[in-house]
C-alpha cells in the first residue's frame, strides 16, 4: 500500500485550509507491494487476533501505548483492554508484526470449509460482438487466445456472443455447441427466458487446464453475423454497402451478470467479463442514440470532439449496479472508430472496478498483448477499503473505482484491482478548532485493506487456491509543525501547516 498526500504539511484549522486554496487529502494505491518509501510491509498471521479499538474500530498498532493490560487507541484515544492471548502475544513484542512496523500485511485463516475454498475458483467470461467483421473478430480470437495463456490453470471460463442474438457455448462436450437467445429489439424488453435455462452454468464455465483446446476451437466457429444470416428487418443498418445486424449489448451484459450473480459466492469469489465491442449499442436495453454525436453540438457551434458528452442514459450506470452485487468485474474492449458512446458505457467497467480499453482500429492494435499483461499482472479481488482518521478530521469525498458499503461509512468495495489502481479521498475537519498544538498529539490516519488473491500454483502449499488477506493499514502520523514567522510570500501569514512525516502505521496480511 501506497499513500500519498496533496500537501506535506497539514493545515491548522480550517481558516488555514480555506486561505491556503490546495486540495487537502490523500491517494492510497492499496494494492502497491511497497509503501511510497520503497518499504516493504512486515508480514504476519492471525490478522483475525488483532486487536480492535471499542469506541472507533480502529486497529491496534505501533503508535498506540500499550501497557500490562490495555491500549490506548492512537486516533480516539479510547483506553481498552487486552485479550489474555494478546497480552501473551504482546509479551513478545519482536515474534509480532503489528508491533515491529506501522505497515503490516497480516494473513486471515479461510473462511468456510476446505471443499468451498477449492471451488472458489475465478471465473472468466468473454463476451464478444458478432455484429462486427471478420477482422475484428480474429483480433478478439488472438487476444482471448492471449488470455488463456495468462489465466491460472484453475480458473473457469465461459464464452459468449451477443448480436441481435445472445448466444452460449458449452465447450465442455466432445465438440462445441452454442446455444442462442433472442434479445429483444424494444429497449424495454427482456430475454424470453433466463440463461440458467437455456445452459446450467456450470455447463457454460469450463475448466481452463482440460478445456484450453476445446475453447480454442469454440473460438474458431466465431463468424460475423453477416456471414451467416440475414440481418432481421428493421434492425439492420447499413454501413459501407455491408448489412449489419444489431449489437445487443446492454441486454446481453444485463443477463450475463444475472447469470453469474446466481452462483456468486457458492461456486466462485470472483468474475470477470471480457466485453469485446466493435461499435455502439444499438439493439434492445442498452441501446444507444449515436446521432447525438455531432448534430448535438454543430447544432450549438460547438465542436464535438472537444466537448465532454454526458451519459445519455443511466443504463450502464444502474447496469454497473447490478454487476457489483453479482460480484462481476466488467472489462470493456472497444475497437471501432465510429463513435461509440463511450460517455455512456464507461460506467460499467469503471463502477465495476474494471478496465475501459478503445483501440481506433485493428490492424495496429496492441489488444492482444494488453490483455496478456493485464491479466498475468496480480491482483487483489473481494477487497475493503477503510480509511479512519483521528477525530480533529473526517474523509469528506471519495473518488475511485469502487462504490461506497451500503451500511457503513468510509467503507469502500473494491471488486477487483491492480498493484495500480489508485483510489483518493479528500479532509475537512471535524470541527472549527483544528489539530492540537500539542506534538504529542498528531494527526493520524489509518488504513486498512482487506483483500483475497490467487496464489500462483508454484507457491502453494498443497491444493490450497484461495488465500483471504487482510492489509489493516497504517496509522499515518501526520506530525505538524508551526511555521516560522519568516515565511515565504505566496503563503499568507495565517496559515499554518504541518508536516506530514509520513510515519506508517501500515497493518497488512499475507499467507503465502
Ligand atoms: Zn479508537
Amino acid at each position: 500500500m501506497a499513500v500519498r498526500a496533496t500537501v506535506s504539511r497539514f493545515p491548522i484549522d480550517s481558516d488555514a485550509q480555506e486561505a491556503c486554496g490546495i486540495p487537502w487529502g490523500l491517494t492510497v494505491t492499496p494494492f502497491a507491494a511497497k509503501d511510497e518509501n520503497g518499504q516493504a510491509p512486515v508480514y504476519g498471521s492471525d490478522g483475525h487476533l488483532l486487536p480492535r479499538c471499542e469506541n472507533c474500530y480502529a486497529y491496534f498498532n505501533t503508535y498506540c501505548e500499550l501497557d500490562q493490560w490495555a491500549w490506548n487507541c492512537s486516533l480516539c484515544g479510547t483506553l481498552n483492554g487486552l485479550s489474555s492471548e494478546a497480552i501473551a502475544r504482546y509479551s513478545r513484542p519482536q515474534s509480532c508484526a503489528e508491533m515491529m512496523s506501522s505497515f503490516v500485511d497480516l494473513e486471515f485463516p479461510l473462511e468456510g470449509s476446505e471443499e468451498e475454498i477449492l471451488h472458489a475458483r475465478p471465473v472468466y467470461v468473454a463476451a464478444v460482438d458478432l455484429s462486427s467483421s471478420e477482422e475484428f473478430l480474429e483480433l478478439t480470437k488472438s487476444a482471448l487466445q492471449a488470455a488463456l495463456e495468462a489465466l491460472a490453470p484453475e480458473s473457469l471460463f465461459g464464452l459468449a456472443t451477443f448480436s441481435h442474438k445472445l448466444g452460449l457455448y458449452d465447450v465442455q462436450g466432445p465438440i462445441p455447441v452454442v446455444k442462442n437467445v433472442f434479445i429483444p429489439q424494444d429497449a424495454e424488453g427482456t430475454l424470453p427466458i433466463e440463461l440458467e435455462d437455456v445452459m446450467p452454468l456450470l455447463q457454460f464455465l469450463a475448466p481452463v487446464d482440460t478445456c484450453k483446446d476445446r475453447i480454442t476451437s469454440a473460438l474458431e466457429t466465431l463468424r460475423p453475423t453477416t456471414s451467416w444470416e440475414r440481418t432481421p428487418p428493421g434492425t439492420g443498418q447499413e454501413l459501407n454497402g455491408v448489412l449489419m445486424g444489431g449489437r445487443g449489448f446492454g441486454m446481453a451484459m444485463e443477463a450475463l451478470c444475472n447469470y453469474l450473480g446466481s452462483e456468486y459466492g457458492n461456486t466462485f469469489a470472483l468474475a470477470r467479463v471480457f466485453a469485446f465491442l466493435s461499435g455502439p449499442p444499438d439493439h434492445g436495453p442498452g441501446q444507444l442514440d449515436t446521432r447525438r454525436y455531432g448534430e448535438q453540438y454543430a447544432s450549438k457551434g460547438e465542436d464535438a470532439d472537444r466537448a465532454l458528452l454526458p451519459e445519455q442514459t443511466p443504463f450502464y450506470k444502474d447496469l454497473a449496479a447490478v454487476a457489483v452485487q453479482a460480484g462481476v468485474c466488467v472489462d470493456i474492449f472497444a475497437v471501432t472508430n465510429e463513435y461509440t458512446d463511450l460517455a455512456s458505457l464507461k460506467f460499467l467497467s469503471i463502477e465495476s472496478g474494471g478496465s475501459l480499453f478503445l483501440y481506433s482500429n485493428t490492424d495496429d492494435s496492441t489488444l492482444p498483448q494488453d490483455m496478456y499483461r493485464m491479466l498475468s499482472r496480480p491482483y487483489a479481488f473481494n477487497c475493503v477499503l477503510r480509511l479512519r482518521t483521528s477525530t480533529e478530521f473526517k474523509p469528506g469525498h471519495s473518488y475511485g473505482h469502487f462504490f461506497p458499503d451500503p451500511q457503513y461509512e468510509n467503507v469502500q468495495h473494491i471488486i477487483c484491482c491492480d498493484s495500480y489502481a489508485t483510489y483518493a479521498y479528500d479532509f475537512e475537519f471535524a470541527n472549527n478548532v483544528g489539530f492540537s498544538r500539542h506534538s504529542s498529539e498528531q494527526p493520524m490516519v489509518q488504513i486498512a485493506f482487506q483483500y483475497t488473491v490467487v496464489v500462483p500454483p508454484e507457491e502453494l502449499p498443497g491444493s490450497e487456491l484461495l488465500s483471504s488477506k487482510e492489509n489493516i493499514l497504517l496509522n499515518e502520523d501526520l506530525g505538524y509543525e508551526l511555521c516560522s514567522m519568516e515565511q515565504p510570500e505566496i503563503l499568507m501569514n495565517s496559515m499554518m501547516v504541518l508536516i506530514l512525516k509520513w510515519f506508517y502505521h501500515c497493518l497488512f496480511t499475507r499467507s503465502y
